[in-house]
């Protein structure tokens, strides 16, 4: 083959070819079969796209640092028509790449720790949650997909952020759930509070579904018009509807200002009205100091700021006084009938022997006038005769009367027995009773269906309860020194002490003769041994007065927490025992176990 160094007998050679081979003259064509007869074929140089190659490296983006350093890195290949180095540099793009998808996930999720732990304006950790398992459930299997969802929540979440002040519309269980952000002193209001319209209507809807409608159950058409509007809010999209919003908000307001003044009035009548009652149940009982003793306290719960525990015990307390009244006036009532009976039985007899022995006293003075005055025997056989007549008279008169006094005593011990059997009735029906009589503490009956309540309501909270046992210190010789009364005093002194020390919370029973169970919910073992021994202090400053004396009162306490495996029995036992403890430790102190 003949050598052409001539490049322009190389081109005429090379048409001359691919006439022959009946290829079509196009440039890919032409160049292969010209580096052919130059003997350059297999050399890139000349097919090495420059033009190309350098358009698309300055289309490469160069945000980063680390991608300037890479274009820089295929300046020299391109230049240099370098393939080794473009590989090179290739190779180093696809590794930094791989690198370069790591990172934001990393630094996604320290955005998206830090927006989970922020307050945002309207948002509750359970709406954070349910939009994240709407972001993860629309994105099964596709991690870009998922990637920008999350990027897009978490971004959504940053706009709501609130200013450091703002209140925002959450739940409180959610609220104690999210930490508070801090928020910098210096930070401008404006770079944490962005929220888009359409974000604002929506939060302006949810608040009106979800705080107004939920507090409507007995008013369905205004619950029913806050729905609509909440819709309203949502979809109005010209001036004219939006215009129509403002409208029912305003008249929406106005019936809700209405509804509350009166809620608040009949709350105040309803509270006047019991309070009317306890005052006339007072009334009705004045004879029985136990029942005054009760209406006082149930009159104090009604006194105090109202919470449902309070007025479910004020409840439970005057069904007692209730059922206590009717048994006392069925007994009374017999007692006051039989009594009137008999009175009215002693009097008639008493007023039939009287009329009956004066006019005997005047018949017999009448004979004996009669006999002193007496001029033959016959007359005196006359005035003996009349004498006679009379003293059977009176003795007839005599032995009715016994006989009658006779039948009326039967009838007093009917009567008494019946008192003494309405009596053991009633001291039955006490013992349904669930406040002990001395000391309006609980009694054992009341302390069972309270503890049943407390552990059932701790168990639900998953929340701590303990136990308090707590026994007055030598008792029996503060008996001795003042007597039953002054012992029964003292009771009623450190049962008063107990409830006023105590949280509302708290439940106060009379465990037996001077000892007190306290039921402490939601309160931890440590917590629990606080209040005792606050308890014990407040006791040492208000002294009991006996007789113008002071009389120092100290206990000795066991206290323990509800465990899983506790029943009513062995949590009470192990509290008994930690007294026991204290007893044997010296007297006056807690003992926690
Ligand atoms: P300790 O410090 O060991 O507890 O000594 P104590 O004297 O308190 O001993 P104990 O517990 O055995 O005594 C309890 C006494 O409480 C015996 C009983 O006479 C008296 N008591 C029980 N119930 C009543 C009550 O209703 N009224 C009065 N006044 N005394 C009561
Ligand atoms: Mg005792
Ligand atoms: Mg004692």
């Amino acid at each position: 083959m003949p050598t052409f160094s001539n490049p322009s007998e190389i081109a005429r050679e090379t048409l001359r070819q691919l006439a022959a081979k009946r290829l079509s003259p196009v440039p890919e064509n032409y160049r292969a079969i010209y580096h052919e007869i130059a003997g350059t074929a297999g050399e890139a140089a000349e097919t090495f796209p420059a033009r190309e190659l350098t358009a698309l490296l300055a289309a490469l983006p160069k945000e980063t640092a680390a991608q300037q350093r890479l274009t820089r890195r295929f300046e020299p290949a391109f230049k240099g028509k370098n393939w080794q180095d473009v590989k090179a540099g290739l190779l180093e793009l696809v590794k930094q790449l791989g690198q370069e998808q790591e990172t934001p996930w990393s630094e996604l999720f320290a955005d998206f720790l830090r927006q989970w732990e922020s307050k945002q304006a309207g948002l509750t950790v359970a709406r954070k949650r349910e939009a994240i398992e709407r972001v993860l459930s629309g994105a099964t299997g596709n991690n870009e997909v998922l990637f920008s969802r999350l990027q897009g929540l978490i971004k959504s979440w940053a706009s709501n952020a609130p200013v450091a002040d703002e209140l925002p519309l959450v739940d409180p269980e959610a609220s104690a759930q999210a930490a508070p952000a801090p928020v910098s002193a210096t930070a401008p209001a404006t770079a944490v509070v962005s929220l888009s319209s359409d974000e604002m209507r929506e939060l302006f809807a949810y608040a009106l579904e979800t705080l107004v409608s939920s507090q409507l159950d007995d008013e369905p058409e205004i619950a029913a018009d806050a729905r609509t509007l909440a819709h309203q809010i949502r979809t109005a999209n010209s001036p004219a509807l939006i215009e129509g919003v403002k409208t029912s908000l305003k008249r929406i307001a106005f019936r809700l200002e209405l509804l509350t003044e009166d809620r608040a009035e009949l709350r105040s009548n309803l509270l006047d009205l019991l309070r009317l009652l306890i005052e006339n149940v007072g009334g009705l009982v004045s004879d029985d100091r136990w029942l005054q003793g009760q209406i006082a306290i149930v009159r104090d719960i009604v006194a105090a700021p109202l919470s449902l525990r309070t007025l479910s015990d004020a409840e439970s307390r005057l069904k007692e006084v209730l059922v206590k009244q009717s048994q006392l006036k069925q007994t009374l009532t017999e007692a006051k009938d039989s009594l009137k009976q008999l009175l009215a039985d002693f009097v008639d007899h008493l007023a039939e022997f009287a009329d009956s022995t004066s006019d005997y006293h005047d018949k017999i003075e009448v004979c004996a006038t009669k006999i002193s005055k007496a001029e033959n025997i016959t007359e005196l056989e006359d005035v003996l005769e009349e004498v006679i007549r009379e003293t059977q008279t009176i003795q007839l008169n005599a032995q009715r009367s016994r006989d009658d006094l006779r039948a009326t005593k039967a009838r007093v011990s009917e009567a008494e027995q019946r008192i003494s059997e309405l009596q053991s009735e009633l001291d039955k029906a006490s013992q349904l009773v669930r406040h002990d009589q001395l000391t309006g503490a609980l009694n054992r009956r009341g302390l069972e269906e309270a503890m049943d309540k407390e552990v059932k309501r701790a168990q639900r909270r998953q929340a701590a309860l303990c136990v308090a046992l707590l026994d007055i210190d030598n008792f029996k010789k503060l008996n001795d020194s003042l007597g039953h009364d002054g012992g029964d005093a003292a009771l009623i002194h450190l049962a008063t002490v107990i409830r006023e020390t105590m949280r509302p919370q708290d439940t106060v029973a009379r465990f037996g003769g001077e000892e007190f169970i306290i039921l402490l919910p939601e309160t931890t073992l440590e917590d629990a041994q606080t209040a005792i021994v606050r308890l014990q202090r407040e006791l040492t400053k208000r002294f009991f007065m006996h007789n113008n004396n002071r009389q120092l009162i100290t206990f000795s306490a066991g206290v323990t927490e509800f465990r899983p495996d506790d029943n009513q029995a062995s949590v009470t036992k192990r509290a008994d025992e930690a007294m026991y403890a204290a007893k044997e430790a010296g007297k006056n102190r807690v003992i926690a176990v």
